[in-house]
């Protein structure tokens, strides 16, 4: 059961978002035979698709690859029948009891109900050097660009679970990786810290911030601030791996249902948003946390309140 992009279907979901949240909407949706079509304008997998390895999606003891895991869900999704096509929506509109998305390339689709698995970007530092040397050295992906940085020093920003897991990750090519964190304190989770603190690779280099990044055609140093005394310092590297967090990608949304103050979409424990018939699911949601296995019981919780809602409202 095919439904191909077509400005003269009514579906019955529309799923933005081709991630975790929205491949698992997509797998019910379809199984459950509605009328369902899935956008991704980009990569499908979201963030997991720039992750080496999740080791904690359960059924996987020894981990798995956010690549290969992303085409496992893909798989199960489109054995269902479920279509995912490649386009941006630019705006999400109500008329009446109809929803209507806006593409970037000028279609407009008519749906029951949308389901919202926009995700997150990475945060930028908004530093000197950052745009200047994005590709030629600076990078928000270990995974895609780790292997360009083999046997040269490279620095790390952030405290969190992706800075940390990518330091580890990183030391299969640097030959070393300075941490560079703006606390003394690490956020990450303990196991992740401990085992960063103990990587001979490794030096964690807590209380800085980064100025600047300077070089000539590729990166070759940071100026870093100590956010103690204020003091400034070099740290020669070759590339620097910016993982400080995360932003919604929820933009296009903003005048037509409610975002918390950072952005991310309000919902109720049954994944509806302030719009009636428009469900929001993953990391794109107010309180999200950043995790596949709760990103896949929201995308599961929406299709199945999308369903319902189309049974008892429409
Ligand atoms: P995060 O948990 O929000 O951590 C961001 C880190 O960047 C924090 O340490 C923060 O410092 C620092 N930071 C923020 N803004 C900064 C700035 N302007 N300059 C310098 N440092 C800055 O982000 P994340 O690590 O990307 O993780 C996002 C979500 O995904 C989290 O919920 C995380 O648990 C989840 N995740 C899970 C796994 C896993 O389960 N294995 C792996 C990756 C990510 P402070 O500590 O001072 O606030």
């Amino acid at each position: 059961m095919i439904h191909e992009l077509s400005e003269d279907i009514l579906y019955d979901t529309i799923i933005v978002g081709g991630g975790p949240a929205g491949l698992t909407a997509g797998l019910y949706c379809a199984r459950a035979k509605m009328k369902t079509l899935l956008l991704e304008k980009g990569t499908l997998g979201g963030q997991i698709a720039i992750t080496d390895l999740v080791e904690n999606y359960p059924g996987f003891p020894e981990g798995i690859s956010g690549k290969e895991l992303t085409l496992k869900f893909k798989e199960q999704a489109e054995k269902f029948g479920l279509h995912v096509v490649r386009k941006e929506v630019s705006k999400l509109e109500k008329l009446e009891k109809e929803l209507f998305l806006h593409l970037r390339t000028g279609e407009v689709l008519r749906s029951k109900t949308v389901i919202l698995a926009v995700g997150s970007n990475p945060r930028k530092l908004g530093v000197p050097g950052e745009e200047e040397f994005l590709n030629r050295g600076v990078s928000y992906c270990a995974t895609c660009d780790g292997a360009l940085f083999d046997g040269v020093p490279v620095a790390v920003v952030g405290g969190g679970d992706s800075a940390t897991q990518e330091s580890l990750f990183l030391t299969r090519f640097a030959s070393k990786v300075y941490l560079v964190h703006r606390r003394g304190q690490l956020r990450a989770q303990k196991h992740l810290q401990e085992k960063v603190l103990s990587h001979d690779k490794i030096t964690f280099i807590p209380n800085k911030v980064v100025e600047e990044i300077k070089g000539g055609d590729f990166v070759e140093r940071l100026v870093l601030r100590d956010t103690k005394d204020n003091s400034l310092s070099e740290l020669p590297v070759e590339g620097v791996f910016i993982f400080i967090g995360l932003e919604p990608n929820t933009g296009f949304l903003k005048d037509i249902l409610e975002l918390d103050d950072n952005g991310y979409i309000v919902t109720d424990e049954r994944m509806r948003t302030s719009l009636e018939g428009v469900f929001a699911a993953g990391d794109c949601r107010s309180g999200a946390t950043g995790q596949v296995a709760v990103a896949v019981g929201e995308g599961c919780i929406a299709a199945i309140e999308a369903e319902r809602y189309i049974e008892d409202k429409l």
